[in-house]
């Protein structure tokens, strides 16, 4: 029994625990306490002098530096409105790319003559940090000799107060480059990747509106996670080092009654949401949606979508509070993509669309024939860099979390296709054919802007008709891609998506007005190009299952790559046509690329030694062990039976379930042994992309052939022996 006195142990603890005490959720309207721990525009306005404000308003809009003067009298109203809330430290907040976020908290107080001390915090500190960077992933950006980073001040993420416990500290978002300048951080390359839209995004939507000043990319992300007790998840070594559980066969009640889904919300999580949720409305985080998943023990957050920058910073905030909340309520957060075997596993929606400063939203139908056609711009243009760039985008969101769960039935498959539905189909069939006859007479312009334009409200009405399957979908006035993992940074993926739309938009802009220099009119131009631009993107259009296998086969014809696993998917990232992308636009160099996919293929190696490492570790240690003694009963149990005179005939059952337990650990010992090896071998491959690759390979394979022994094993040993929380425990109980 001793092998599983921590799983029973850990029961009884669930059984007993009573609800968390001391939750403080505000007795007061949402509206009343939102926003309260952040540096927003109306705190600015009442701590900053007017000129000073329009100075910061107007590095925000035109992404500009402040200057030093200003810097200085920010930190100083930042200071003094923090210590009005309490706080006693500051930090710069940053995103390296470890995919957590991380800060170094230093003191406002400063000791004076004579024993005293004040509280500083001056220009120097807010605009510019050097954190101890050496051991952040460069990526080869840095030798350690000069291993030195530099936080700098983002002004357009507002700072804000963190509460942990008693403890409050001013966080100001930075980005974090190397001493040499290259970015070592997701936010950088956004920044660079939203300057970049903005700047392509308003020469197009001024083709129809000359007002436009400003666009900005917005996102509304939604976050799906796994939730399981504290208890149980200490059980489980896998869960404790990798995220995820490496056994455990399926219960009996998977998710196939879906009574989880939208199902009410058991009491102790939904405290753990009220909880989290106070501390990111208090951040200003607009969390709108909660509920439950597919899977059981799966949930979903979800807030009203903001510019892409601040939505990011959002969702890492969120992240990092619904780990440390649920800590709280002895629960534990999982947000790796797939948990548990044979149960849906967890991503997250980035919603993304382009709004302009006159607010409107370039993907949203317009109401008259000339704001559709601003529609059509801007959707056909999405589509077809979607189209030329669909590696790249796939190499974005490639992890080892999310390999096993694109592509498993339950995920958008690693195709990359576009869902637009069937209305809009028809709506760019017509443009690509109408056009391609001898370009347009005047009339026919008309026309077809009017046809075009008579179809849109139809768009609704198909838009309830959702294709749920698909990886990057359309939905009524956004773009969705499905396929970020839960545990992703959204910036890979809308670095990605920013930098090719803007690329597209720059390429359309020149062959529009390449056409109207030859005396077309501008109408007429825009639809030529949109016509050419379907005709060689409309293979990416996919309206049906893209979880079946025929659409595996149909994607091939089509010449749509499959790329299956994160090691091969990465290559999209340093080839000439990616170095080429964001050489042009200016966001990465061609040594920052390389860094990049040095980095993702490191992260992706050392995840998979770690689980290679435990899925070792606990089938020797823990379940072998169990199996013998378990098997050593059964012996005891047929020389026992001898003695009282039952015949050898009769103790068959016994003794088949002898060799059955036998043969598993035969296979069990054999299969680790030769994973091992195969570990030994893969590290000393010093070529990252090769040791990548001799992963996947050669070392992953047995991670499911262990597993289909260890879970047949589970199905037969006494349940008393068995030493790690089973999935109906760690699904079911809590
Ligand atoms: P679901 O995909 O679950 O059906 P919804 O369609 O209601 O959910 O929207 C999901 C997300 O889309 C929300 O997070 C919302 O903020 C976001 N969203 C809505 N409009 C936009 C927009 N214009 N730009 C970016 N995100 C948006
Ligand atoms: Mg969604």
């Amino acid at each position: 029994m001793i092998g599983a006195s921590l799983r029973f142990g850990a029961l009884e603890t669930i059984i007993d625990r009573q609800g968390v005490n001391g939750i403080k959720i505000p007795d007061a309207k949402i509206s009343e306490y939102f926003g309260t721990n952040v540096f927003n525009d109306a705190a600015m306005r009442e701590y900053l002098a007017e000129d000073v404000y329009e100075g910061v308003i107007e590095s925000i809009d035109t992404g500009q530096k402040i200057d030093r003067d200003i810097a200085d009298q920010v930190s100083s109203s930042m200071k003094a409105w923090a210590l009005n809330k309490g706080a006693t430290h500051y930090t710069h907040w940053f995103q390296p790319l470890t995919g957590a976020t991380a800060e170094k908290h230093d003191s406002f107080f400063t000791p004076t003559s004579g024993g005293r001390a004040i509280e500083n915090f001056n220009g120097n500190e807010l605009v510019q940090q050097e954190p101890d960077a050496s051991s952040f992933p460069s990526g080869g950006l840095r030798s350690t000799f000069e291993a030195r980073g530099y936080t700098a001040w983002d002004p357009s993420s507002p700072a804000f107060i963190m509460e942990i416990g008693a403890g409050k500290t001013l966080c100001i978002p930075t980005i974090f480059v190397s001493y040499t300048g290259e970015a070592l951080d997701y936010k950088a390359p956004l920044l660079k990747s939203l300057h970049l839209l903005d700047q392509t995004a308003v020469e197009v939507a001024r083709y129809f509106d000359k007002n436009v000043k400003k666009v900005r990319a917005t996102l509304g992300w939604e976050q799906e996670y796994f939730i399981v007790d504290e208890a149980l998840y200490f059980s489980r070594p896998d869960l404790l080092m990798t995220g995820r559980t490496l056994f455990g066969s399926p219960p009996a009640k998977g998710q196939q009654l879906e009574d989880h889904y939208f199902g009410s919300i058991p009491e102790r999580v939904y405290a753990f949401m009220l909880d989290y949720e106070t501390e990111a409305l208090k951040l200003g985080i607009p969390l709108s949606t909660r509920h439950n998943e597919v899977a059981p023990s799966q949930f979903e957050a979800a807030p009203y979508f903001e510019e892409a920058n601040l939505s990011v910073d959002h969702n890492q905030l969120v992240m990092d509070l619904m780990d440390r909340v649920a800590k709280r309520h002895k629960l534990r957060l999982l947000l790796h993509e797939k948990p548990y075997a044979k149960i849906n596993g967890s991503g997250k929606h980035n919603n993304w669309s382009i709004m302009t400063d006159t607010g409107k939203n370039l993907l949203s139908p317009g109401s008259t024939p000339k704001t559709n056609l601003q529609f059509l711009t801007f959707f056909v243009n999405t589509i077809k860099a979607v189209h030329d760039y669909s590696e790249l985008l796939r190499a974005s969101i490639a992890s080892s979390g999310n390999d096993f769960r694109l592509g498993a039935n339950e995920a958008p498959p690693a195709i990359i296709s576009v869902y637009i539905g069937k209305v809009l189909e028809d709506i760019l069939h017509e443009l690509e054919t109408r056009v391609t006859k001898k370009g347009f007479t005047e009339e026919e312009k008309i026309i077809l802007k009017l046809d075009i334009h008579s179809k849109i409200p139809d768009l609704f009405l198909d838009n309830t008709d959702r294709n749920r399957t698909s990886p990057f979908a359309f939905t009524g006035n956004k773009f969705e891609l499905r396929a970020v993992g839960s545990s992703a940074n959204c910036s890979s993926a809308m670095i990605v998506l920013n930098t090719i739309v803007a690329n597209q938009l720059k390429i359309f802009k020149e062959e529009v007005d390449e056409l109207i220099k030859k005396g077309a009119k501008k109408d007429g131009a825009i639809l030529k190009v949109l016509s050419e631009c379907i005709k060689s993107s409309k293979s990416i259009l996919f309206g049906g299952d893209n979880y079946s296998d025929d659409w595996v086969k149909e994607a091939k014809k089509r010449g749509l790559e499959n790329i299956k696993d994160s090691p091969r998917a990465l290559d999209a990232y340093i080839t000439k046509k990616t170095k080429d992308l964001f050489r042009r636009t200016e966001i990465f160099t061609e040594r920052e690329l390389h860094a990049r996919h040095n980095i993702r293929l490191d992260n992706y190696i050392k995840k998979l030694e770690i689980e290679a490492g435990m899925i070792s570790e606990i089938a020797t240690t823990q379940i072998i062990p169990v199996a013998l003694k378990y098997q050593n009963e059964l012996i005891s149990n047929v020389n026992g039976l001898k003695t009282v005179g039952i015949k050898a005939n009769d103790t068959k059952f016994q003794k088949d379930l002898i060799k059955k337990i036998n043969n598993h650990v035969a296979q069990i010992d054999q299969q680790v042994k030769k994973m091992n090896k195969e570990v030994d071998n893969a590290n000393k491959i010093t070529d990252h992309r090769a040791c990548a690759i001799a992963y996947c390979d050669k070392i992953k394979p047995y991670y499911d052939s262990i597993r289909t022994e260890i879970d047949a094993l589970e199905l037969v040993i006494d349940d008393s022996y068995w030493p790690l929380p089973k999935y109906r425990e760690l699904l079911f109980v809590r």
